[in-house]
């Protein structure tokens, strides 16, 4: 049973509403009574202003001596301040190779389930820009092995989550050396997975596919730059960004958060919504085997949402905190309907 399991995570608050959304999940996981111990570490931009450090080795250490870590939100500020992102860095000195970005919507009616697999460590991420004459260049550096990496990921999740299809998104007919490596590779992985269809879509046909008819998707694995336009829009579909998790995973380390920003404009005003945060905590939990639990908070959500008991993003009047208080209360009377039969609890499904 799980919680004979006992686990460590660190939660990095960072930025913006980041410490909103991150105290909302601690308060349900809290309700959840897991055998987890917590530490909160300090990161992020403001740190920075603060200290000098996106993150000091301490905590950086900390972290990497975690199960998983919950990771609240990064403000990148325009221009060169000499900040190196939170995220990035993370993303860096933890190895979190693969993104993973769910798209499931609440909404009765709607059929958007998909999962985007975004390779998480090189194309044009690589920050390598230089001045030319008229302007800048940038490297867009796609490896064989990061693409192989990420397309292993994104066959293996599918096999073992009974996913039907992957479909590789590129734009090899322009950028036939790059994304024509990405695209020969995940082919040749795809030739593994006999068990799994294997689909091509151009990116830009891919978007207004995925608009048009959303239902058609299932996995979707793409290269860095590409996963992240793809993921913010994706989210449009289900609710936007208040509704959009996402997880870096790596060999050794795992890092789960919300996919938006810092969101400076409702920050400290107790407007955001924490849904993605708590989407986030309930993917940290199946990772950390604590799957019953996990099913219990995407059940108690989507009776929120469904009753419109909802953050003003999503057309309701409720504030971060009671958005929170809702569903802790939702969490027990999920305990009080189900006793403590987990076959019922995993009904909630
Ligand atoms: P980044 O570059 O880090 O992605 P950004 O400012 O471009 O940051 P976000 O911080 O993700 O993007 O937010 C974009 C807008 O979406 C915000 O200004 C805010 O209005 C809205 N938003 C984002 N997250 C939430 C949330 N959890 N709840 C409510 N509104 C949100």
């Amino acid at each position: 049973m799980s919680q004979n399991l006992s686990r460590k995570i660190c939660i990095l608050p960072g930025d913006g509403i980041g410490p909103e959304v991150t105290t909302s999940a601690l308060a349900v996981l809290r309700t959840l009574e897991l055998p987890i111990s917590f530490s909160i570490e300090a990161g992020g931009y403001e740190h920075y202003l603060e200290t000098g450090q996106t993150i000091s080795p301490a905590s950086l250490k900390r972290c990497m001596e975690a199960d998983a870590i919950l990771y609240g939100a990064n403000t990148n500020p325009a221009g060169d301040s000499g900040y190196q992102s939170l995220t990035l860095l993370l993303r860096d000195s933890l190895a979190l190779h693969g993104n993973i970005r769910p798209v499931l919507s609440f909404d009765p009616d709607s059929a958007v389930d998909l999962v985007i697999f975004r390779e998480n460590s090189e194309c044009l991420y690589v920050r390598e820009e230089r001045e030319i004459p008229d302007g800048y260049d940038a490297t867009r550096r796609i490896t064989r092995s990061a693409s192989e990496r990420i397309a292993r990921l994104a066959f293996s999740y599918a096999r073992e989550n009974s996913r039907r299809q992957v479909t590789i998104v590129h734009k090899a007919n322009v950028l036939r050396k790059t994304c024509g490596l990405f695209r020969e590779v995940c082919f040749q992985v795809a030739s593994e997975y006999p068990d799994i269809e294997v689909r091509e879509e151009l990116v830009d046909a891919c978007v207004m596919k995925l608009f048009l008819k959303p239902s058609s998707f299932d996995v979707l694995l793409t290269t860095n730059l590409f996963g992240d336009i793809l993921s913010d829009a994706a989210a449009a579909l289900v609710g936007g960004l208040g509704l959009a998790p996402g997880a870096n995973i790596g060999e050794r380390h795992a890092m789960f958060e919300p996919v938006h920003g810092s969101a400076p404009d409702i920050a400290g005003k107790n407007l955001a919504n924490p849904t993605a945060c708590i989407l986030a905590t309930a993917m940290m939990l199946e990772h950390l085997q604590f799957k019953v639990e996990a099913s219990r908070i995407r059940g108690a959500l989507k009776q929120l949402i469904q009753r419109g008991a909802t953050t003003r993003d999503l057309g309701g009047t409720l504030l971060t905190s009671e958005f929170t208080d809702e569903l802790i209360g939702e969490l027990r009377t999920q305990t009080v309907r189900s006793g403590s039969g987990d076959d019922q609890i995993s009904t909630l499904r």
